[in-house]
Order: C-alpha cells, then sequence, then structure tokens
C-alpha cells in the first residue's frame, strides 16, 4: 500500500478559525493526522465574531458539540435571523429570516403567490407567513420536535476560541503558545517545512494551515498569493467595537441599523449586548465615528470602544503549495450577513473532503480554490446587493447605489425585477427565500411572477394565506419568551 504522506498539520493561528480548523481536523480525522496549533498571546485575536448562520449547526453536529455545553461556555443566545433597519430608507424596517416563507408547489417559489394575491388587493404582509420572523418579534423561541426552526447562535467569540480549545485538546491537538518569527521552505519547490518560533523551537508540518488574521503570515508574506481587493463595491474598513450592558429582554436575532456612512450592528448576549458601528474611513472620521456610535447606543457601555480595522477582499488562491488560507487570512466579505464563520467551517469541511493523503497535487488544490471561491462570491454579491439596492439621501449611500456590480449580481436584480425569479446557485449558501426577503426590504418591485395563483379562484386563494397565517400565529403563541427559555435550557455560566 502506498504511505500516507501529508500526516503533520501545523495551524498557524488561533482566532476563531483556527480553533475550528483545529476541532473540525482532530474531531473528524483525529486518527490519521497528527496536529499542532500555534498561537500568540502578544498579537492576540480579532474577537468581534459574535453572530452566525444556521449552518454552524451542521458543523457543530459533525464534530459532535453538544448544544447547551457549548450555549452555557460561551454566554449564547440563539438568533432567527437578522433585523435591518433604515436601509432603503430612513424609518424603513424589514426581516431577513433564517427560515422558509409560506408554502409553494414545485412550479415557482411562494413570493410569486404572494405577489398574486397583492395584485389582487390581499395578501397581507410577506413577513406574516414566516414563523421564524414572527416568532423573533414576538421575542420567542423554542425547540421542539414538532417546531423545526431555524436558528444559529450569537456568542462571546473569545469564549467560542476557548470552548473549541477544550474540545480539540481533548482529541489530541498540541497547542504552543509562541510568536512564529520565520518561515522554512523548500529552495526548489517553494514548500514550506517547518515554522521557526520566537523561542528557537522549529515546528515541521507536512501541511500549514493560515489562520494569522489579515496579515496572512504564510499564505501572503511568505507565498505572496496576492490580493484582490472589493473596496468599490466594499467600501466599510472600519468598526469601532463595544460592549453595553443587557437593559432589555434578550431578543433571538441581530440587529443591524443603517447610517449615514454605513451600518451599526446590535448582538445580544446572556449577559451584555455586542455593539458595534461599521463605517467608511473615506467618508466618516474615527473621531465623528466615536461620537455617532455613543450616541446612537441603547444601553450604558461597559468598556471603551474599540478601533477594529478591516478590508473586504480575499487572497487570489487559498490553497498554494502545501498552504491553505482559512479565516481572515483568506477573505472578507464584511460583517453584515455574517458569513465569515460560515465560510472558513465550510473550508474546513472542503479541506476533511480533498485531504491530500497521498501529497498535495495541483489538481487537488484547483478543486478546493474553485469550491471555496464560488461559495464566497455569492456571499460577496448577496451582501453588495443590499448596498446596491438603497434609496438614502447620503453621498455615502448614493454613491453605493450608482456603484456597477458584479455582473452575476446585476443580471439577478434584473431578472427579479422584470420577473420576480429568485434562485439558489449550485453550492449557495442563501436560499431563494433570503434573496427575496431582502430584494423585497431593499424595496426592489418586481414588475412580473409567476401565475400559479392565478389557477385558483378568490376564495381559494384567500383561504391558502389565511391558513398559513392561522398556522404562524397559532406555533408562535406556543413558544416561550426568549429569555426563560435560555435561562431554563442554557444557563451562562459566565460570570456577570
Ligand atoms: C468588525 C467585524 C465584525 C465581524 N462580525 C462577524 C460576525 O458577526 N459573524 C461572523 O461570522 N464573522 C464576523 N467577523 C469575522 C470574524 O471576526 C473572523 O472571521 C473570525 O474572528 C476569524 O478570525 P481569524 O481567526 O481568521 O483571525 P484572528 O482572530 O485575527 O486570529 C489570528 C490568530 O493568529 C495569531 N497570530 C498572528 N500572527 C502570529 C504570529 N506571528 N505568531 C503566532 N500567532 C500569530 C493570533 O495570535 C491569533 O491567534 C467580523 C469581522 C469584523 C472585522
Amino acid at each position: 500500500m502506498t504511505a500516507q504522506v501529508i500526516k503533520k498539520v501545523v495551524i498557524a493561528g488561533g482566532g476563531t478559525a483556527g480553533w475550528c480548523a483545529a476541532a473540525g481536523l482532530s474531531r473528524l480525522m483525529g486518527p490519521l493526522l497528527d496536529i499542532t496549533l500555534i498561537e500568540s498571546a502578544d498579537i492576540g485575536i480579532i474577537g468581534v465574531g459574535e453572530a452566525t448562520i444556521p449552518t454552524i449547526r451542521t458543523f457543530h453536529a459533525l464534530i459532535n458539540v453538544d448544544e447547551q455545553d457549548f450555549m452555557k461556555a460561551t454566554n449564547g443566545t440563539f438568533k432567527l435571523g437578522i433585523d435591518f433597519e433604515n436601509w432603503a430608507r430612513d424609518g424603513d424596517h424589514y426581516f431577513h429570516s433564517f427560515g422558509v416563507t409560506g408554502k409553494a408547489p414545485w412550479m415557482a417559489p411562494f413570493h410569486n403567490l404572494w405577489l398574486e394575491a397583492r395584485a389582487q388587493g390581499f395578501g397581507g404582509s410577506f413577513d406574516d407567513y414566516s414563523l421564524e420572523l414572527q416568532a423573533a418579534r414576538a421575542g420567542k423561541f423554542q425547540i421542539h420536535k414538532n417546531l423545526p426552526l431555524s436558528y444559529a447562535y450569537q456568542f462571546d467569540a473569545g469564549l467560542y476560541g476557548k470552548y473549541l480549545r477544550k474540545l480539540s485538546e481533548a482529541t489530541g491537538v498540541k497547542r504552543i503558545e509562541d510568536n512564529i518569527t520565520g518561515v522554512d521552505q523548500n529552495p526548489e519547490t517553494g514548500f514550506i517545512t517547518a515554522l521557526i518560533l520566537a523561542s528557537g523551537e522549529v515546528v515541521e508540518g507536512d501541511l500549514f494551515i493560515d489562520c494569522t488574521g489579515f496579515r496572512g503570515l504564510l499564505i501572503e508574506q511568505t507565498l505572496k498569493a496576492g490580493w484582490e481587493d472589493w473596496g468599490h463595491w466594499l467600501p466599510t474598513d472600519r468598526a469601532l467595537a463595544v460592549q453595553t450592558r443587557s437593559d432589555k429582554p434578550i431578543k433571538p436575532s441581530t440587529r443591524v441599523i443603517a447610517h449615514g456612512e454605513g451600518w451599526r450592528w446590535r448582538i445580544p448576549l446572556q449577559t451584555r449586548v455586542g455593539n458595534g458601528l461599521i463605517y467608511s474611513s473615506a467618508y466618516l472620521s474615527d473621531e465623528e465615528a466615536e461620537e455617532r456610535l455613543r450616541t446612537l447606543l441603547d444601553e450604558p457601555m461597559v468598556a471603551e470602544p474599540r478601533l477594529v480595522k478591516y478590508k473586504t477582499g480575499r487572497r487570489k488562491t487559498f490553497w498554494d503549495k502545501n498552504c491553505i488560507a482559512m479565516g481572515l487570512s483568506s477573505s472578507f466579505v464584511e460583517p453584515l450577513e455574517s458569513t465569515s464563520i460560515h465560510l472558513f467551517q465550510r473550508s474546513v469541511l472542503h479541506l476533511v473532503q480533498n485531504f491530500p493523503f497521498f501529497g498535495v497535487t495541483d489538481a487537488l488544490a484547483a478543486h478546493y480554490n474553485d469550491l471555496s471561491l464560488q461559495e464566497l462570491e455569492y456571499a460577496r454579491d448577496f451582501v453588495i446587493l443590499h448596498y446596491k439596492l438603497n434609496q438614502r439621501p447620503e453621498t455615502f449611500w448614493k454613491d453605493r447605489a450608482a456603484m456597477a456590480v458584479p455582473d452575476d449580481l446585476q443580471a439577478r436584480i434584473d431578472l427579479f425585477r422584470e420577473s420576480g425569479v429568485a434562485f439558489q446557485g449550485p453550492g449557495e449558501l442563501f436560499r431563494v427565500d433570503s434573496w427575496a426577503q431582502v430584494m423585497f426590504g431593499q424595496r426592489l418591485e418586481p414588475r412580473g411572477w409567476h401565475r400559479f395563483g392565478a389557477f385558483m379562484n378568490r376564495e381559494e386563494l384567500t383561504g391558502v394565506f389565511d391558513g398559513l397565517k392561522k398556522t404562524v400565529d397559532h406555533f408562535v403563541a406556543q413558544m416561550t419568551p426568549h429569555d426563560a427559555f435560555i435561562k431554563q435550557y442554557c444557563p451562562t455560566t459566565v460570570e456577570r
């Protein structure tokens, strides 16, 4: 039998991406690998990724995470979607829910039926037919086998890393705390052979995973993969992050509220709230941003705001030679739709499915790069959509409305505007329901739609909508307030 060539995996960086890679690889392929993770206490982590999307539950199920244990340890709350305020215009309000809206036959999605009803003067609000949306608005939540909610989590990023570290170390991951000061390469192939640490220790490996954040110590500083900048589509580049007290009932959703030069987030955890002001430094100074953040916060701050600088874009190659970049070292879309943790958890799973046991080949790396790029570009386009479709009066927003967007996205916008068709591409994260909710929310009005609703008479059609709404209302009425559910199911073990 041919011998396994790649066995020693070295993960550079212990932020959320590094520990997700360590937990994923060790728990899914542990006996076949020898995994070391190096992290630096001096450099620390970015520590702002606190909102997720439902696919995190698939990752957790695969690596056997106990939900209650994880929620207690990370100050976690549940998330049924994202509440958008002031996005298309000041005063607008829409919700991107994680669930399915309504019910439809195979012919076309539900929003077509709703458009048909609306044209006939009834059908209510599109929001009435999403269980997750109505539950979030009512501040309710439940986990029950007869009530399959599509949900994600909000948690403390630092505590999540620690939790994954515990799981990883229990499955044999070796952790070294030190600074990486040098990288050894094979002079002929350019493959990385070892990382040199400040202590003088040399950590050899067969495969290196770069999770060193935006600096991209291996993928960029060593291998010079190159960076494709997306600043012309997604020009925000700064966040002022701050924690506040938690004085209000804890809603199972993230709030994102547009302001004149960007937007701000509010992510409720069990004992505190994470807040941040996202802006573009080309349109707003740091001083103005801080002043704005202080006036907009709903609750008193428990620490001073922290400035985080970032850039949107991607490495031109994610897997180069025997190095794979994951997390911020590989790409960043911008945090609006909480796609970052999802994307690197997908990277871990792609690597597990395409692991180079018998050596790195160009074909394997190219396949991995293609898969990753397609998923990333879908997520990028979905986020750009929110910026492009706005009618706000400020220069920042007018510039976004006027910008040329990627061709595929423009084609999707035109398709929906002309015919009401929305679709989920192969391997794409966001479903038709997500595209429809955001397009409607951003005031994109379709000129046409599929007329399968016209096969029913008015009475039948009204019956369908009434029945759907009654079902949603009935289930929401049965649910528990989110706070009370958390207290009973997963009270935090984090000290207040
Ligand atoms: C403003 C903002 C808000 C965000 N919000 C969300 C969100 O809500 N949801 C979401 O999914 N994502 C979000 N993200 C993205 C998310 O924060 C990151 O994807 C996630 O934290 C992963 O970061 P990372 O592990 O790649 O990098 P980092 O957290 O920067 O970790 C880098 C690691 O590399 C180590 N390191 C670096 N250099 C060296 C060296 N020389 N020697 C040794 N170790 C080294 C560091 O010590 C650290 O451990 C947000 C990002 C930003 C900027």
